[in-house]
């Protein structure tokens, strides 16, 4: 593989919209050809003098790329929120960044450069940090790939459907999904379509089964020719897909002629298999992997697959370095690329270079292995505040598993919870409650609630049980996100038989998760007591 030579990107350009095609090069581009020639005067641009700009230099404290262990301990009993006065950042080990105004060597980065105008693109030193990690890490599988700076997935994502897409049209997406992409795509007339999924997100399976039986009339919309998928840390679900099925979905995307928009926030936050603490005999090697193979442990990118240049993918800085930043890249196909920095010159420009200068400062110094060594710390992390909200979901119900066959795809199980709290005087009589399959990747843990066969079910309104319990967790001081709104489905409602609701353990401190458990337990009580 390493001596295979790859293509250029075939020619995709019959997927642009109307709106992409009208778009024309800005009058002011024939300038920049002169732009930064040796010796030439520019009077041309309504450039402000950098003399004006009221910093004389940026300073930064950057934290060390190993602030958190790159792996989690090999022996963990129990729960272990005592880990994490371990396992938290060391708040002295920081670097220095210093960004002057004017660079002692034209090649450093500056502010006088940042903070003018630029091309949309980004800055040059960041592009060449994104490409050198996606070039490494996702290893696109075509030759003239391009990388372009975005101000975030959300930015990344809404630029791809005008690009893309017409009214009229639908986007092909996972059956639950993120519901600021489909907030963005409606208000233009394009609608999702939802595609079944299982413990690996979209199958492929129903994707052919959407595709093969497309019925125009009775859709009343053309086959779709784009996707918007999630494929790691899937949200809600917190699926992760692995490379079989990548590969599947990504032939019958070459099949159908379908451009695959690859949302991927979470690549790098992959946590593995959940190992219930019955059963966890060691936790982790306790050992660093080396890069590569690190690299290799995790899920690829759909762009592996790329031999066409037809995915859009979309990275972003919210979740690795930090959301504030509104920084991102696209990787595609230079055509698209093309069109995409178009319309960025008529919208954001360049992200800003406040952002820009201090991200590229500390990734170059950091280096590429000592991004990758971050990103290992930071998997860690995530790995340990999984295991420690599903330890105490563990903790607080009495959990088995649905069946005793693994979910085939991905060795995950399904977990069914019962209630642990005894009745008092009653006989108690064992339902279960919820049931979830533990996140292999992400922030999120997405509960599945049969209300099917409780007595009263019909007589509190079917439309509205996922609501009342909703309403009922916040009550009890427990905000979470009911599952309706991350339907892809336009005529879904929670129809009473069934409820979802999606939790995040991304961000609560430790005790704050367990605490969050224990109102489950007690509103999840009462609330089955009165169904
Ligand atoms: N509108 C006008 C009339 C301008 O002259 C300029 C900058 N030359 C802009 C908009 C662009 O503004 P901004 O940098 O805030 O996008
Ligand atoms: N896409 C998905 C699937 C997300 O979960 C999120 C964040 O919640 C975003 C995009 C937003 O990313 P950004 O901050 O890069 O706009």
């Amino acid at each position: 593989e390493k001596f295979m030579a790859f293509g250029d990107a075939i020619d995709l350009s019959h997927h642009l919209s109307t709106l992409s095609r009208n778009r024309v090069a800005s009058p002011l581009k024939e300038l920049q050809k002169y732009w930064g020639r040796p010796g030439i005067i520019s009077l041309a641009g309504g450039l402000p003098s950098p003399e004006y700009f009221p910093f004389d230099a940026v300073k930064a404290d950057g934290l060390v790329p190993n602030a958190f262990p790159a792996t989690t301990p090999p022996r963990v009993k129990g729960t272990f929120s005592w880990l994490w006065s371990i396992f938290s950042a060391s708040k002295v080990a920081t670097t220095p960044i210093v960004i002057p105004k004017y660079p002692e060597h034209p090649s450093d980065i500056n502010l006088a450069m940042y903070l003018q105008y630029s091309t949309a693109e980004g800055q040059p030193h960041l592009l060449k940090v994104v490409t050198e990690l996606t070039t490494k890490v996702y290893k696109p599988a075509y030759a003239n790939f391009k990388t372009m700076l975005h101000a975030g997935n959300t930015d990344g994502w809404l630029k791809a459907v005008n690009t893309l897409c017409n009214d009229g049209e639908g986007v092909l997406t996972d059956e639950w999904t993120y519901p600021s992409a489909i907030a963005s795509m409606k208000p233009y007339g394009v609608n999702p379509v939802p595609v079944a999924m299982d413990g690996q997100g979209m199958s492929s399976i129903a994707l052919r089964e959407v595709l093969s039986s497309w019925d125009e009339k009775a859709r009343g919309m053309p086959r779709p020719h784009v996707m918007y998928i999630v494929p790691v840390g899937q949200n809600p679900t917190g699926a992760t897909m692995l490379s079989a099925r990548k590969r599947e979905i990504y032939d019958i995307c070459v099949e159908y002629d379908i451009i695959i928009v690859e949302d991927d926030p979470y690549y790098f936050l992959q946590e593995g298999l959940y190992v219930s603490p019955s059963r966890r005999t060691s936790y982790g090697t306790g050992k660093e992997l080396g890069d590569e193979e690190y690299i290799n442990s995790l899920a690829p990118s759909f762009l592996r697959f790329d031999h066409q240049g037809r995915v859009i993918r979309l990275d972003t800085f919210s979740k690795t370095i930090a959301p504030g930043c509104r920084l991102g890249w696209y990787t595609c196909n230079p055509l698209f690329a093309e069109r995409l920095l178009r319309q960025a010159e008529t919208s954001t420009q360049a992200p800003c270079g406040f952002g820009q200068s201090i991200v590229a400062s500390l990734l170059i110094d950091w280096q590429y292995s000592g991004y990758l060594r971050w990103l290992k710390g930071l998997g860690s992390q995530y790995k340990l505040r999984r295991d420690f909200f599903i330890d105490c979901l563990a903790s607080k119900f009495h959990l088995e598993f649905e069946s005793p066959v693994c979910n085939q795809f991905t060795g995950s199980e399904t977990y069914v919870a019962y209630s642990k709290l005894s009745h008092h005087g009653e006989k108690f009589v064992k339902k279960p409650l919820f049931s979830f399959m533990p996140p292999s990747s992400g922030m999120f843990v997405w509960l599945h609630f049969d209300f099917e066969g409780y007595p009263k079910v019909e007589e509190l309104g079917l439309e509205t049980l996922e609501r009342k319990l909703w309403i009922a967790m916040a009550e009890g001081g427990l905000l979470i996100g009911a599952g309706s709104i991350f339907s892809a489905n336009p005529s879904y409602k929670a129809d009473g038989t069934m409820g979802h609701f999606r939790i995040s353990f991304s961000n609560a401190e430790f005790d704050a998760l367990e605490k969050a458990v224990d109102i489950m337990a007690q509103v999840l009580d009462k609330f089955y007591q009165d169904l």
